[in-house]
């Protein structure tokens, strides 16, 4: 169930269906998922960056955030059902997180606003299970970084510092972690944090 826009295949769900029928089962199953929210921006991307395409392609959802793109499935003729937004993903997955005790890792934004962010998740997620974070200015290629995300072994991770460099995080270390709930979140830890 996808429609594809410029090579780049679109889950083709609704919110509801989509975290009941593969986010929360997967978190449930200790799998692994690698979740784009993708808007017209990030599919431009695509075409100007082979690698940042493979890195979409590679994902095991892409979820339509944005209006332009589904206007851009209507006129193809095959309209995607809805669209995704990923603060709303974001927002449903540290409710559902916080409700059942799976544990979030932040990674992203600046540091007060990465510090912030977390403080005001604990709060409105009451019993959120924080794994660890990190602010998106730091060598987050570094070795023992990534040693201390894998062995924290957190069912979720956010990785909140832009389009493409946080796709391309993830790619790069997913493969290092035997479960988890990927996604990148853009600028919303500075919302999150407001
Ligand atoms: N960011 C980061 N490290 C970087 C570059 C950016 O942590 O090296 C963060 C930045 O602080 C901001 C987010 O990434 O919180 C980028 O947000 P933006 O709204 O630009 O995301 P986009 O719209 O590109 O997805």
């Amino acid at each position: 169930r996808s429609v594809t826009v410029m090579d780049i295949d679109f889950t083709n769900t609704s919110m509801s269906a989509f975290l009941n029928d593969s986010l929360y089962p997967c978190l449930a199953a200790e799998q692994k998922c690698f979740i784009v929210t993708a808007n017209p921006e990030i599919v431009i991307a695509t075409r100007q960056h082979p690698d940042f395409k493979k890195t979409v392609q590679s994902a095991d959802y892409v979820l339509p955030d944005g209006i332009g793109i589904i206007n851009a499935t209507k006129m193809l003729g095959k309209p995607l059902e809805e669209r995704i937004c990923g603060v709303d993903v974001m927002h449903y997955v540290l409710e559902h997180a916080a409700q059942n005790g799976y544990s979030v890792f932040f990674i992203g934004a600046e540091e007060n606003s990465n510090k912030k962010a977390v403080e005001n998740a604990k709060e409105k997620y009451p019993g959120l299970l924080v794994a660890g974070r990190m602010h998106g200015y730091a060598d987050l290629n570094d070795e023992a970084f990534i040693k201390t995300v894998v062995e924290a072994r957190p069912d979720v991770v956010l990785v909140a510092l832009g389009m493409m460099r946080q796709e391309n995080w993830i790619k790069d270390y997913i493969d290092r972690f035997d479960k988890g709930v990927f996604m990148g979140v853009g600028g919303s830890f500075d919302v999150l944090s407001g």
